[in-house]
């Protein structure tokens, strides 16, 4: 069981008002958080320890890149990966899957090739494909979602051709919550020999996350989702894919030797990590990582989802509020609208009485083209929050609706 009250005192910026109301936080899904000791890492390591990795082998330096390791390799403990080397450093998910689709892209997928993605993808997990098809004359093919949020499986093996170079699909939906049966899929596009990365974007902070079990062959997640700073994010690729496929970016540190003829890259990981690298993003992640993992994970979902059930029982209590995302196996992300109000009105009220949500498109506007919505108001909801946050919530929906009817 998880003290809540005291977990909230961890997070400094919880402590305020807004408008004149004690804020409640439920932009979750947008970005996290940060606890007191990612913040004193930061501080500590500009105020003590800074010093570019890799470089000087001068006290500092040689520190820094100590941390900077120490942090990939609880990267690679957090998510259950083989080598530490299969971690690559980037700026997020967004970067992550743009490396991706730029490096797989270049080497595997030729004109005629298709990529596969989901109806529920973020723009993230889209428009970096589309650019590649676009580069290469390749297409991109979609898995559609039932009325409840859930992917169509029954899709996946004729959508699947010998055409298909790659299937990308998201852990988690940023606007339905739906957790999609990742090691399933993966285990069908691997029987017709087709490698699967996994957006983790919203997945990892709500789910015990290994894959090695899941046996996903890429892995993508920003850290400032997961507590962390933002300016960094994780690609994890299995060692098989990193080896073969070509650097992205071109720049210091990602080379073993350069001449006018010829460059010779490094080995992995910084074959992939060129320039200066966000060190202080990557050890700020990990402080992040070592923190949820002393809170538990177990623990973490336990009470989120006893929040999701409260908050789900308590929103249907306003009149006319229809949620869009009801799988039965889904994180503590509520997207809903109240009758014909706009979403963003609902926003910007419930701004005004101190709750901070999302509305809009959340990126990921052809879902919202299948539900025939131009967007959601959506509540997301971490273990910091509380209850009687959601009662705050539940409250001040029904003044809104009182107000605007
Ligand atoms: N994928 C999903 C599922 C997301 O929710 C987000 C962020 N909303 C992203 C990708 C992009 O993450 P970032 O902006 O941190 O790169």
């Amino acid at each position: 069981m998880l003290d809540i009250q005291k977990i909230r005192k961890d997070f400094p910026i919880l402590d305020q008002q807004v408008y004149g109301k004690p804020l409640v936080y439920l932009d979750n899904g947008a970005t996290t958080q940060k606890p007191r000791v990612v913040l004193e890492t930061i501080e500590r390591l500009y105020d003590r320890e800074n010093s570019n990795v890799h470089r000087g082998g001068h006290h500092l330096s040689v520190i820094t890149t100590e941390h900077y390791e120490a942090a990939r390799e609880t990267v690679r403990q957090f998510i259950h990966a083989a080598h530490a080397h299969e971690i690559i450093f980037t700026h997020g998910t967004t970067s992550s899957i743009n490396a991706v689709a730029f490096s797989f892209g270049e080497k595997y997928v030729r004109a005629g090739d298709e990529i596969l993605l989901t109806e529920m993808e973020h723009h993230a997990n889209i428009v970096p494909w589309q650019m590649l098809c676009e580069r290469k004359g390749a297409s991109l093919k979609v898995i559609p979602v039932n009325e409840a949020g859930e992917l169509r499986l029954e899709t996946l093996d004729t959508l699947i051709t010998e055409k298909t170079r790659l299937l990308a699909v998201t852990q988690v939906s940023n606007v339905l919550g739906t957790v999609n049966p990742v090691k399933e899929i993966v285990e069908i596009a691997h029987r017709h020999g087709v490698p699967v990365l996994v957006d983790g974007a919203q997945g990892i902070q709500h789910e015990i996350t290994d894959v090695t079990d899941m046996d996903c062959d890429f892995y993508v997640f920003s850290g400032h989702k997961i507590y962390g700073p933002t300016g960094i994010g994780v690609l994890y690729g299995k060692e098989k894919w990193l080896e073969e496929m070509p650097p992205y970016q071109g720049g210091g540190d990602m080379i073993k030797k350069v001449t006018f003829e010829k460059t010779i890259y490094e080995d992995l990981p910084l074959k992939f990590e060129a320039g200066t690298m966000n060190y202080i993003g990557a050890i700020g992640l990990a402080t992040a990582l070592d923190y949820l993992r002393d809170l538990g994970l177990e623990n973490i979902m336990a009470w989120e989802q006893e929040l999701l059930d409260y908050a789900t029982a308590r929103l249907k209590e306003v009149p006319e509020l229809k949620i869009y995302g009801n799988s039965s196996h889904k994180t503590a992300i509520l997207s809903f609208l109240i009758g014909d109000l706009h979403h963003s009105d609902v926003g910007t009220l419930l701004d005004k009485l101190g709750v901070a949500v999302r509305t809009g498109h959340h990126c990921a506007q052809p879902l919202c083209d299948h539900y025939g919505i131009a967007g959601t108001v959506r509540a997301s909801f971490t273990f910091y929050n509380t209850k009687e946050e959601a009662d705050w919530l539940l409250n001040s929906l029904l003044r809104i609706v009182e107000m605007l009817k």
